[in-house]
C-alpha cells in the first residue's frame, strides 16, 4: 500500500512543543489539556499575523524539539519495509531542513516527502491508499473522495465520525488499521 503520513500530532508531539515556545513567547503558561481547538494559538488571543510571525522566530525550534509518540517510530520501521511511505506536511518549505534533519535523527525512513497544504491533491496524484493524520478537515475532505483516512486521536478531533475515518489513540492502533486495511485494498 502507498500510506501517507502526517507529522505534527501524529507522528510527533507537536502540541507540547508549540505550547512551550508560545507561553515563553507570550508569557501565558497553557497546557496540553487546554488545548481543543487544532488552531490552538487562538487560546493567546493571537491573529493569524501574529502567529505568523511568531512561529517564523521559533518554528525551527518548535519542530527540532518535537518528540515522537510511542511506538510511532518502532511502527513506521516496520511499515517501510512492505509498504510505500510518503510523509505529507502542511508546514511550509521554510521548514524542510530542520524537518528532514528530525526524520533523521529520529531513524523514520520514508521513500517521499511532500509540503502542501493541499494534501488531498497530492495524495490523488501520488496515489495513496490511507492517509494518516490528526486533521479535522483533512479527514473530511478525503472521505469525501472515498480515500480511507486513520485519525490520529486529539481532543480537537472527538468530533469526527464518519465513514471510511477510522480513529486510532495510539500507533499500535495505527497499525492494526494498516492490516485490517491491506485486506480490503487493492
Ligand atoms: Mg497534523
Amino acid at each position: 500500500m502507498h500510506i501517507g503520513v502526517d507529522l505534527d500530532n501524529t507522528v510527533l508531539d507537536a502540541t507540547s512543543s508549540y505550547l512551550h515556545f508560545y507561553n515563553k513567547v507570550s508569557g501565558l503558561s497553557f497546557t496540553p489539556e487546554d488545548v481543543n481547538d487544532f488552531y490552538f494559538y487562538r487560546l493567546y488571543g493571537w491573529d493569524n499575523t501574529e502567529r505568523e510571525r511568531v512561529y517564523h522566530r521559533y518554528g525551527h525550534d518548535i519542530h527540532w524539539n518535537s518528540s515522537p509518540f510511542p511506538s510511532a517510530v518502532e511502527v513506521l520501521q516496520e511499515l517501510f519495509i512492505s509498504h510505500q511511505i510518503s510523509i505529507i506536511t502542511a508546514r511550509p518549505l521554510l521548514f524542510r531542513d530542520v524537518t528532514i534533519d528530525w526524520l533523521k535523527h529520529n531513524g523514520i525512513r520514508y521513500h517521499n516527502i511532500a509540503f502542501t497544504e493541499n494534501k488531498l491533491q497530492e495524495c490523488i496524484d501520488s496515489e495513496i491508499s490511507v492517509l494518516i493524520d490528526d486533521a479535522p478537515h483533512y479527514a473530511k475532505e478525503f472521505a469525501d473522495k472515498n480515500i480511507p483516512v486513520i485519525l490520529f486521536e486529539q481532543p480537537y478531533n472527538t468530533s469526527v465520525n464518519i465513514d471510511l475515518v477510522y480513529r486510532a489513540s495510539n500507533w499500535l492502533e495505527v497499525n492494526r488499521h494498516i492490516h485490517d486495511l491491506e485486506g480490503s485494498l487493492r
